[in-house]
């Protein structure tokens, strides 16, 4: 740390993604990202031609953009956000609608960065524990007064909440911003973005990084009541303008023409997570009911740090986090069905080595 750091982040703790190994000789299951690789058509659009532009700054409104995602989900261009990655999104959610006067709320299991956007407001928040089974309760959230955060299907858990309750938090909370973090709901949850007409305090964020295999694209996008998608372009015009760039847009667009294509893709992983789950359950391990394209497991004969490691040796990465309350899990994201039978063969062979 330099003496020049405003002393007001001296303590931010930063959030510490998963390994990003740059030589592929592992088989990766511990970022979450698509085992598929993007369709014919992103593969074409990201080309010569379009790298000939890039001499030139990307449209800051992204409005073929809008207007793709905007048609695929029937909606219109003025519900419809977007920026580089949805950790964009969020980063830009914490700073516009939490203040002084409004904190956040946010499970105390979720996606670790919501914890690291507070701190890096300073601002007040709530991490509120889940029930003994993982799952959250809705009335927990009711009338807080902060922004709400949920995850759903939450992470690293892969629960999932009934838009029931989801619609119960909103109309909870008529003072305040409910952001409902879709990153996963391609693969088996219940989008809430439908309800952005009847509620303007909603904001639903999606990803192109998982079901659309773009995680090295960065490309997020949000569904709101105009309102708030104003506010969030006064932010980002007021950051970084041309934060979607043009060989992202180009690959975006390809994407949301090609849908059937990961929805095809997306139905597989479901089928993969269904087989994976059972074959774990037949070799003991207890695995949460997964709505998303990961799972979180638990070994009756090994702790979760040492399953993580081992199966590292072997050349095969998870993720593991060392936070008390889930530290004998592990988070496995799901590949392609081979994938995972190296995943469970692996497995067999560690068990088998601690039983001798
Ligand atoms: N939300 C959740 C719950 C996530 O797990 C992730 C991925 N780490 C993100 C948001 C961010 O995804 P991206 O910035 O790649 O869109």
């Amino acid at each position: 740390m330099s003496r020049y750091l405003n002393p007001k982040y001296k303590n931010l703790e930063a959030y510490t993604p998963g390994e990003q190994p740059q030589n592929m000789k592992y088989i990766k299951l511990n970022t979450n990202e698509s085992p598929y690789p993007p369709s014919d058509g992103v593969l074409s659009a990201v080309n010569a031609k379009e790298a000939s532009l890039l001499r030139l700054y990307s449209d800051p409104e992204s409005k073929d953009l809008k207007k793709a995602i905007a048609d695929l989900y029937g909606v219109n261009e003025k519900n419809v956000y977007l920026s580089n990655g949805s950790d964009d999104i969020l980063n830009f959610c914490f700073m516009a609608f939490t203040s002084e006067n409004t904190g956040a709320a946010f499970p105390e299991i979720s996606y670790g960065f919501y914890k690291v956007f507070a701190d890096l407001y300073g601002i007040d928040y709530d991490r509120i524990p889940l029930k003994e089974d993982f799952t959250i309760n809705p009335a927990d959230y009711y009338g807080l007064g902060k922004l709400i955060v949920i995850a759903n299907p939450n992470a690293p858990t892969g629960l999932m909440l009934s838009l029931d309750d989801i619609e119960k938090i909103i109309q909870e909370n008529p003072e305040n911003v409910v952001l409902i973090d879709e990153a996963y709901v391609d693969f088996g949850g219940n989008s809430a973005y439908k309800l952005i007409d009847k509620y303007k305090n909603l904001i639903v964020v999606q990803t192109f990084s998982k079901s659309r295999s773009m995680a090295g694209a960065r490309l997020g996008f949000a569904f709101a009541d105009e309102e708030l998608i104003e506010d969030l372009e006064k932010i980002k015009f007021s950051t970084n303008p041309y934060n979607v760039n043009r060989l992202t847009t180009a690959a975006g667009l390809a994407a949301l023409r090609d849908n059937q294509y990961y929805m095809d893709r997306c139905k597989e992983i479901i089928e993969t997570r269904n087989f994976t789950t059972e074959e774990l359950v037949k070799l003991g391990f207890e695995v949460l009911p997964s709505n998303a394209n990961f799972i979180f497991a638990k070994s009756n004969d090994i702790d979760g740090l040492s399953l993580y490691q081992e199966l590292k040796n072997k050349g095969i990465l998870i993720r593991h986090f060392s936070d008390e309350k889930i530290k004998d899990y592990n988070r496995i994201t799901i590949g392609t069905r081979e994938e995972m039978e190296a995943f469970l063969e692996a497995v067999k062979t560690i068990l088998k080595e601690k039983k001798i």
